[in-house]
């Protein structure tokens, strides 16, 4: 080893290489202080200084090869006339405190982008919980704060964490980052949120939602400019919420009088009819529950209907279908459908203002949902809420994606 190495290429700047110890199978190198520069305050920056002895610092950094490798650093310690207190002088290459050197954390989130927490951390012999906060730390810096002020179509979602728990979530439409994570699913998880975009002078145009009430409120009263929109996501969603409840309550009928054939369906009302998979005999096993079913049956096709709402050339059309469908729910006299019907006709405004904003598309939020989901499977988020908030607002950048 020499300076020049630890220069070039593990960026050990300002000290000097002095000797190398071999031990328990790794590789200790020992530098000091090159005395380049005069010495200064770690915290003031003054120079007014004086030396107050040497600490020995040890400091993981990048391996050769499989071997680990340890810097071990004379540091000097200074006594500052201005602050009045000895303290360490700052290291070039290291974090205050950090027992790794900034590159050894660099080349763990490296192997974040291609391998799993738990696989880096025993492919560098350290722990879980440290490779999560070398994690931590780098989203915090790109995602804690993201600029608001440019923001124009925002989707508001909640999801589920775990059972109990509940995140609301802000995206913005035109890039499908996720722009803020609030605790909760009612108007104050949003509060933060307001602030930050009052600060930011940022001048909303659209919001898309679902139809609960709780954010509706917070909206209006908050960003009184922009238009509520109801997409298509978010209905389909409720509808096939209420799909899943009709189900469980024709199941119960049926099993009354001893039928079976409602039996594990659900997934199936809710899939999409072309992702029915014909090996499973998908198609016919909905044909048939559907058949013995009418309400269901009549249900099941009302919400393809449904969707065709959003997918219309204009908002005249979109009106026509969807007056059209509330008269069809309510003539239906099935309960699920005519109040679903009562709920359009209630937020039937919304609903048409999808037509009024081009850039508002369900398929980020969709998107969102899935791979949210995918974080949720690997269940550390449970353990750490700001950990899985900010790993839920990293979502959008492939780039900055840490697999685990
Ligand atoms: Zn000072």
């Amino acid at each position: 080893m020499s300076t020049s190495i630890l220069y070039h290429a593990f960026e050990i700047r300002e000290y000097v290489y002095m000797r190398t110890r071999h031990k328990d199978g790794s590789t200790v190198f020992e530098v000091e202080r090159g005395d380049l520069r005069r010495l200064r305050c770690p915290q003031c920056r003054s120079y007014d200084v004086t030396r107050k002895g040497i600490v020995v610092r040890r400091l993981r950094m990048e391996p050769i090869g499989m071997r680990q490798n340890f810097l071990e650093v004379s540091i000097q310690r200074v006594a500052c006339a201005a602050c009045g207190v000895t303290r360490q002088v700052s290291l070039p290459f290291a974090d205050p405190r950090s027992s790794y050197t900034r590159r050894f954390e660099r080349y763990a989130l490296e192997l974040s982008k291609v391998m799993t927490i738990g696989d880096v951390a025993s492919h560098l012999g350290i722990s879980w919980d440290t490779v999560k906060e070398f994690q931590k730390r780098y989203l915090r810096k790109r995602f804690e704060k993201p600029k608001v002020g440019k923001l124009k179509l925002l989707a508001v979602d909640e999801i589920h964490v775990g059972k109990l728990t509940f995140l609301t979530v802000v995206m913005d439409l035109k890039t499908g980052a996720v722009v803020f994570v609030g605790d909760g699913k009612d108007s104050e998880a949003l509060a933060p949120f307001w602030q930050r975009l009052k600060r930011a002078r940022a001048r909303i145009q659209a919001v898309a939602m679902d139809m609960g009430r709780a954010f509706i409120h917070a909206v209006r009263r908050n960003l009184p400019e922009a238009t509520i929109v109801f997409d298509h996501f978010h209905v389909i969603k409720l509808f096939n919420e209420r799909l899943s409840q009709l189900r469980r309550d024709e199941q119960k009928k049926a099993d009354d009088q001893g039928k079976e054939v409602l039996k594990g369906t659900r997934w199936l009302l809710l899939k999409r009819p072309r992702n029915l998979d014909d090996e499973r005999n998908e198609a016919e096993r909905l044909r048939e529950a559907l058949e013995a079913n009418q309400s269901l049956a009549t249900a099941y096709y009302m919400k393809e209907d449904l969707g065709r709402i959003w997918r219309q050339m204009d908002r005249e059309s979109a009106a026509f279908l969807l007056d059209d469908w509330i008269k069809r729910a309510v003539v239906s006299g099935i309960g699920m459908l005519v109040r679903f019907a009562k709920t359009l006709v209630a937020h039937r405004e919304g609903v048409l203002a999808y037509y009024d904003f081009d850039g508002i598309s369900t398929g980020p939020l969709e998107g969102m949902n899935n791979k949210i989901g995918l974080l949720q499977r690997r269940a550390y988020g449970f353990s750490d809420m700001e950990f899985f908030k900010l790993k839920i607002m990293a979502l959008h950048e492939a780039t900055a994606v840490l697999i685990g």
